[in-house]
C-alpha cells in the first residue's frame, strides 16, 4: 500500500481536544491515516511532502451542492427564487443531456478540488453521470436523484431511484454512495413521499432535501396542512430516516426540537441564500438547540463558485450582522461546520471530518504565507476570514494524493473546460 507523509504544517485536526499542533508528521497507508505525531517525517518507502507555510485540515465537505448546474455559472442571476427556478433552472436542466450533465459535474468537482474540498452531497438530475465524473475524479461523494413530482407523473423516475440506490449500495464503492432526494415538500405529496419513505426504510437510505427555504413555502404548507414544512415532515416519517437538509431558514423553537431530535444535519448554504435574498438561517439557535450544522455552497447558478472555504467567511459575517452580535458563529464553529458538520451531513463521523489515527486520509493543504495571510496569528481565525479558495496546496481523496503544488495530478481541466463552454451556450434560455 502507498504510504504518505505530510511534515512541517501547522496541524489542526478539528479533534475533540480542539488543540492546534506545530511540527507533528501525519502519516498515511493506503486510504486511511496511520499516524499523528511529533517527531522524524522519515517513514521507510513513504513519499514526503512538506507543509512548511501550510495549515493542514480534514478536507472540506460541500454538504450541499448541485453540481450539474455549474454549466448554468453567470446565466441566471438577480431573479427571485421562484422566477430564478422556473424561468432559467428548471428549463436549462430540461435542456441538458447526460453527456451534458457528466461534463458539468466534472467541471464541479475540478473546481471543488482546487478549493480544498474532499467530499460532497449532491442533488441533481440524471445522477450516473454525476457519479460516472466522480469515478473519474476521485472526489467522496453521496448523491441523491432529486426527485419532483411535478415532473415525475408516473413515478418513473421514482422507481428508477430506488433501483439506482439499491444497485450502488450493493456495489459498497469506498467513494460513491447514493442517497433518496425529495427535492423538497413543496414539489411532493404525501402518497409520493410515502412510496419514497417505503423505498428509504427498505433499504436504509439517507435523505437529502431542502427545507423551509423561503416564507413562500412556509405559508404555503401552513394554509395546506396547518403545519410547518418540519412538523410535515416529521409527521410523514421523513425525518425518522437519517436526514440531511439544505437551508432551514424559516424555522422556529418547535421545529429546532423535533431537528435536535431526529438527529437532522442542517446545511447552511449563506451565499445562495444571500443571492436568493431568502433569508438567513440561525446557524446559532440550531447550535444551541443541539443540531448539527453543516455548509454549503448551494450549486454555481445560486453562489457562483464552490467554495467552502468562502461559504466559512460568509456564514459568520452573515450570522454577526443578521444577530447583530459580532461573536455570533466564530471562526471555530465555522471550520467545525465544514468538517465534522459535514461529516455528520454524510453520516461518517467516525471516518470522516477529523485528523486521527484510523480515520479516512480525505486531508487540505492551505497556504497560510502569502500577502492576504500574513502575518502568521491564530490559523483558525485566518482559514475563516483570510484565506482564499486558491490558496490550497495539496488535496488527498482516500490517500491519493488529487492536487499538488496548486496543480491537478491526474486529470486534464482544459477539455472539461471547452465542453463546458460548449454546453453553455446551448442550454442558455
Ligand atoms: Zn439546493
Amino acid at each position: 500500500m502507498d504510504r504518505i507523509v505530510i511534515d512541517g504544517a501547522t496541524l489542526i485536526p478539528c479533534d475533540d481536544d480542539g488543540q492546534v499542533l506545530e511540527n507533528a508528521v501525519v502519516g498515511v497507508e493506503g486510504d486511511r491515516i496511520t499516524f499523528v505525531r511529533d517527531g522524524e517525517p522519515h517513514w521507510e518507502g513513504a513519499r514526503h511532502i512538506d507543509g512548511s507555510g501550510c495549515i493542514l485540515i480534514p478536507g472540506l465537505i460541500n454538504a450541499h451542492t448541485h453540481v450539474a448546474m455549474t454549466v448554468m455559472r453567470g446565466s441566471a442571476d438577480d431573479l427571485s427564487l421562484m422566477d430564478w427556478l422556473s424561468d432559467k433552472v428548471w428549463p436549462m436542466e430540461m435542456a441538458m443531456s447526460d453527456e451534458d450533465r457528466y461534463w458539468a459535474s466534472k467541471l464541479a468537482m475540478l473546481e471543488m478540488l482546487k478549493s480544498g474540498i474532499t467530499c460532497f452531497l449532491d442533488m441533481s438530475l440524471g445522477t450516473e453521470g454525476v457519479a460516472k465524473a466522480c469515478l473519474e475524479t476521485g472526489l467522496r461523494a453521496r448523491i441523491c436523484e432529486a426527485l419532483l413530482e411535478t415532473q415525475d407523473p408516473d413515478r418513473k423516475r421514482l422507481d428508477a431511484a430506488v433501483e439506482q440506490l439499491a444497485s450502488w449500495k450493493a456495489r459498497a464503492h469506498p467513494l460513491v454512495d447514493f442517497d433518496l432526494g425529495p427535492h423538497a415538500l413543496y414539489t411532493c405529496t404525501r402518497p409520493y413521499m410515502d412510496r419514497m419513505m417505503e423505498a428509504a426504510r427498505d433499504l436504509d437510505a439517507r435523505i437529502q432535501i431542502h427545507v423551509a427555504e423561503t416564507t413562500v413555502e412556509l405559508d404555503e404548507c401552513r394554509r395546506k396542512y396547518g403545519m410547518t414544512p418540519v412538523e410535515v415532515l416529521e409527521e410523514w416519517g421523513v425525518l425518522h430516516q437519517p436526514t440531511t437538509a439544505a437551508h432551514c431558514i424559516h424555522l422556529n423553537e418547535r421545529d429546532r426540537e423535533i431537528f435536535a431530535k431526529c438527529g437532522v444535519t442542517a446545511v447552511h448554504n449563506p451565499s445562495s441564500n444571500m443571492k436568493l435574498a431568502a433569508g438567513i438561517m440561525g446557524a446559532e439557535a440550531l447550535l444551541a438547540a443541539g443540531v448539527t450544522v453543516a455548509l454549503g455552497t448551494d450549486s454555481s447558478a445560486s453562489n457562483n463558485n464552490l467554495s467552502i472555504l468562502g461559504e466559512m467567511r460568509r456564514a459568520s459575517l452573515l450570522q454577526k450582522a443578521g444577530d447583530g452580535d459580532a461573536t455570533s458563529f466564530g471562526a471555530g464553529k465555522a471550520l467545525f461546520a465544514a468538517t465534522r458538520g459535514g461529516a455528520a451531513a454524510v453520516g461518517r463521523s467516525d471516518e470522516l471530518g477529523q485528523i486521527r489515527e484510523g480515520y479516512l486520509a480525505d486531508l487540505t493543504l492551505i497556504r497560510a504565507d502569502g500577502l492576504h495571510s500574513w502575518p502568521p496569528a491564530d490559523p483558525i481565525s485566518h482559514l475563516t476570514y483570510a484565506l482564499r479558495a486558491d490558496d490550497v496546496d495539496t488535496v488527498i481523496v482516500g490517500g491519493r494524493v488529487l492536487l499538488h503544488r496548486g496543480e491537478f495530478t491526474e486529470i486534464d481541466s482544459q477539455e472539461v473546460m471547452a465542453r463546458c463552454r460548449e454546453i453553455a451556450t446551448h442550454i442558455r434560455v
